[in-house]
């Protein structure tokens, strides 16, 4: 039997991210919203030649398939949904670490610059999607993206990200998106996890 894609562990307690982000919040968003994707994903691949392969490879397989937007849509949701989880961390620091600080300075002014740039990203994504951080030919930018959609399908490095989807914020901020986006960006955001994954 050929291994399926699995659910990740959550990378901290189920309240640890309280009060941004309720274990109320995070009880539907993982065990059920992160869950699903990856329930669902099984059974799309299950006996097909995706069965197996590693989540990206699903992924960057599927992107832009009109014959598989079902298995895009739920292997780009799995690999969004555990992104986001490493891109929180209760009680982080809060600023960058000092070689990714500089790298921030030089391409958008300041860390103050950036932050704006994020909110404004995660508020202004139209319906569902992501607010991220990433790296495009040596540069970082903020970027969002709709739906399942992701850097990866774009030649982009992904550094950190934000889910702007209604689920992710609706039973504690109900409409005020800005709110738990700034929440989120100000109080939430795992700085060293963005400096790991470009490798400074
Ligand atoms: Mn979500």
């Amino acid at each position: 039997m050929s291994q399926s894609i699995t659910l990740p562990p959550l990378p901290f307690s189920d309240n640890a991210l309280d009060p941004v982000i309720s274990a109320n919040t995070l009880s539907f968003h993982y065990g059920k919203h992160h869950k699903a994707y990856v329930d669902n994903l099984n059974k799309l691949i299950a006996g097909t030649p995706l069965e197996g392969q590693s989540l990206e490879k699903i992924i960057l397989e599927s992107a832009g398939k009109a014959d598989k937007v079902g298995v895009f849509n739920n292997s780009a949701q799995v690999w969004n949904h555990t992104f986001f989880w490493n891109s929180l961390k209760p009680g982080s620091g809060r600023t960058p670490p000092a070689a990714l600080a500089q790298r921030i300075e030089r391409d958008f002014g300041s860390f103050d610059n950036l932050k704006k740039e994020l909110a404004t990203a995660a508020t202004t994504q139209f319906g569902s999607g992501w607010a991220w951080l990433v790296e495009e030919n040596g540069k970082l930018l903020v970027t969002k993206t709709g739906n399942a959609d992701l850097p990866m399908a774009k030649g982009q490095k992904a550094l950190l990200t934000i889910d702007v989807w209604e689920h992710a914020y609706y039973l504690d901020y109900q409409n005020r998106r800005p709110d738990y986006a700034n929440a989120v960006i100000d109080q939430l955001l795992n700085w060293q996890f963005a400096a790991e994954n470009l490798g400074v």
